[in-house]
């Protein structure tokens, strides 16, 4: 195991130690600074009045849009002419642009509509991207373009469930995160965003979770997990362009745990699923796009990318845990976007991922069920 973080460059530390991070966050903002190790208990319920609506999305993206001077830049899929470009039950779906620079950043929240913090998170990051004029976030402006996706899944979001509901009359729900297949989409809102990704071509991508409480060895919570929708080392990612998107992800992750873990109150592990299992699914969107999903010709070139994401825990924790939920997953943004700005993240030793704390992992987790083993590989750590 490779447990000993890298050093890093000077100029890394200057843009971190200079990014506003409390100004990019007011509703933190008053808060005593947050003791190591102290992320509250979660209380039993979501506190739902404390959870963004998509009217509250909407309404901040605009203000957003208007304070940033031209900097962001909101759209709707159906202002952009995508057919259809709206959700199932017809609202229309948001993405906001910021930035000028070539390498696209794809940033999506609360694709699940029960796992609330990813708009808070990605409106908060939306915020300091179009007005900070930090050096941290001049140069992401000026390296990085993003598309900011808030709320994925708006009718999800308002009925407080994961899935989205079919509005052809069987109310059939569809789980959006097993949606982008090459047969085709369930739901509206999957055939939208997939569209809008191929005229896009995004270079990296993140997909904002929760998951349920867990705890680790020491009984303590686990704030955060970190994970690839297709498992590094399993059976699908190191087929994918010779294993290139195996060791990016391993890279994009292994970045973000070494600026995550000097933070107290964040307490990572590898993320998991099904007992001591990887997660290994092509229908998510973020195995989809490392598979370059080309449905009904939209995608002929096979454009893809890597992707990963955060599972933050709680999607029904309570009000104390909210803004630390929040804050963590600002701060894994920030990480990311800064290390992409500055090209660092791709120097990140790939093997940092295999000593993030994790289970011993007995399988996968796939499309067609669990695979128990390693059928295709060993496992690496
Ligand atoms: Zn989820």
């Amino acid at each position: 195991m490779h447990e000993q973080a890298p050093r890093f460059p000077l100029t890394r530390r200057n843009l971190l130690a200079a990014a506003p991070l409390v100004a990019a966050l007011p509703l933190l903002a008053g808060q005593p600074a947050f003791a190591a190790g102290s992320f509250p208990e979660p209380g039993p319920f979501p506190p739902r009045a404390a959870l963004l609506t998509y009217d509250d999305v909407v309404k901040a993206l605009g203000d957003i849009e208007r304070t940033s001077r031209g900097a962001v830049a909101v759209h709707t899929l159906a202002g952009l002419g995508i057919t259809p470009g709206v959700s199932e039950a017809g609202r229309d779906l948001y993405v906001a642009t910021v930035g000028t620079g070539p390498i696209k950043v794809w940033l999506q929240g609360r694709i699940h509509g029960n796992e609330p913090y990813g708009p808070d998170a990605l409106l908060a990051v939306l915020r300091s991207a179009g007005t900070s004029g930090s050096p941290l976030w001049k140069a992401v402006r000026d390296k990085l373009t993003l598309h900011v996706i808030p709320m994925y899944n708006p009718d999800g979001s308002e009925l407080y469930i994961r899935h989205t509901v079919l509005q052809d009359g069987s109310e059939r729900r569809i789980d959006l995160n097993r949606d982008w297949s090459p047969t085709g989409f369930a739901a509206k809102e999957s055939l939208a965003w997939y569209t809008y990704w191929t005229q896009v071509k995004p270079d990296v991508g993140l997909d904002i979770h929760h998951q349920g409480l867990k705890y680790d060895e020491s009984d303590e919570p686990i704030t955060m997990s970190l994970g690839i929708s297709l498992a590094p080392s399993g059976p699908t990612l190191p087929g994918i362009r010779g294993g290139e998107y195996d060791i990016a992800t391993r890279r994009l992750q292994g970045h973000v745990y070494n600026e995550l873990k000097q933070y107290g109150y964040v307490n990572m592990d590898r993320y998991s699923v099904g007992g001591p299992r990887e997660i290994d699914i092509k229908g998510g969107v973020s195995s989809a796009v490392m598979l370059g999903l080309d449905y009904n010709g939209l995608n002929p070139t096979g454009h893809s990318h890597p992707m990963v994401f955060f599972e933050t825990y709680g999607g029904s924790i309570g009000q104390k845990s909210r803004g630390k939920a929040i804050k963590q997953n600002v701060l894994g943004v920030e990480a990311l976007l800064e290390g992409l700005a500055t090209g660092d993240i791709w120097n990140t030793d790939p093997m940092i991922w295999h000593g993030i704390p994790h289970q011993d992992y007995i399988g996968y987790l796939t499309d067609t069920g669990t695979i128990d083993g390693w059928p295709t590989q060993g496992p690496v750590g």
